[in-house]
């Protein structure tokens, strides 16, 4: 058999324990093409799920005025706090209203050193490069996203909700939150709506998990209130208690 395209050989006899067997070899086109594909799964790995918008939003640029200072004083903490918090898995969920701070602290946070492996991305943004994918790679690139983005370090996922409400875009939120549960990895999600909306929209087997990894801060302009955490695990109960919600003193 010979390749339609370069007309080389697809196949050729080998002996093997005294038997000649037939083995399949690659032509040069099909070289060529596996990689090109290689190349692409390095692109993916390397800069598409970075959106270089994020990139000076660090909390030395933190603006007073506009952002809260509650969720400042949160972010701080995590970060200071991040070796602990990555060994327990422990993520937050930041809900609220519309336009204080909630995206500048996640993209704050995704910041919080060099070398951290961090993923930070709207949840537009995120689906959109597994839609990519499917043009460019198959089922191959889905698969090698959703590892990225259940072994990173970190995953931030900016405004949740905001995608478009389909089958498919709800079975892809799962995958990624399961994989983030199953990997005991920490995950930030910001979204404008409260956990109620976010139930009745992904279900509550996805909203269970997310709840169950996070503490849940309610943003409410100038106030936070720290809702739920993790209220089956006494000891991340604690944890949270003493480190991270030590920032709600300053109600
Ligand atoms: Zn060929």
């Amino acid at each position: 058999m010979t390749c339609k395209t370069c007309g080389e050989r697809q196949e050729k006899l080998v002996k093997l324990f005294g038997k000649t067997i037939k083995v399949n070899i690659i032509c040069s086109c099909r070289e060529k093409e596996l990689e090109e594909k290689n190349q692409r799964l390095k692109i993916i790995k390397k800069n598409s799920l970075m959106e270089k918008s994020f990139y000076n939003k660090t909390f030395e640029n933190w603006d007073f005025e506009k952002g809260d200072t509650k969720l400042y004083n949160l972010g701080i903490k995590y970060i200071d706090n991040f070796k602990e918090i990555k060994e327990e898995g422990l993520g937050l969920l930041i809900t609220g209203a519309v336009g204080n701070g909630k995206s500048y602290l996640s993209f704050a946070i995704a910041l919080l050193k060099k070398g951290v492996p961090v993923v930070c991305i709207s949840i537009n943004g995120l689906l959109e490069r597994i839609k990519e994918t499917y043009s460019t790679l198959g089922k191959e690139g889905e698969w090698e996203i959703i590892k990225l983005l259940g072994n990173a370090d970190l995953l931030v996922i900016d405004d949740l909700v905001t995608e478009q409400n389909t089958e498919w875009s709800i079975s892809k939120i799962y995958t990624i939150i399961d994989s983030r549960y199953r990997n005991k990895l920490p995950t930030v999600v910001t979204t404008n709506y409260p956990v109620g909306i976010l139930k009745d929209r992904y279900g509550e087997r996805t909203v269970d998990r997310l709840i169950e990894m996070s503490t849940i801060v309610e943003s409410k302009g100038i106030s936070i209130r720290k809702i739920n955490a993790l209220e089956n695990k006494e000891n991340l109960k604690r944890f949270l208690s003493s480190k991270i919600t030590e920032s709600y003193r300053y109600l």
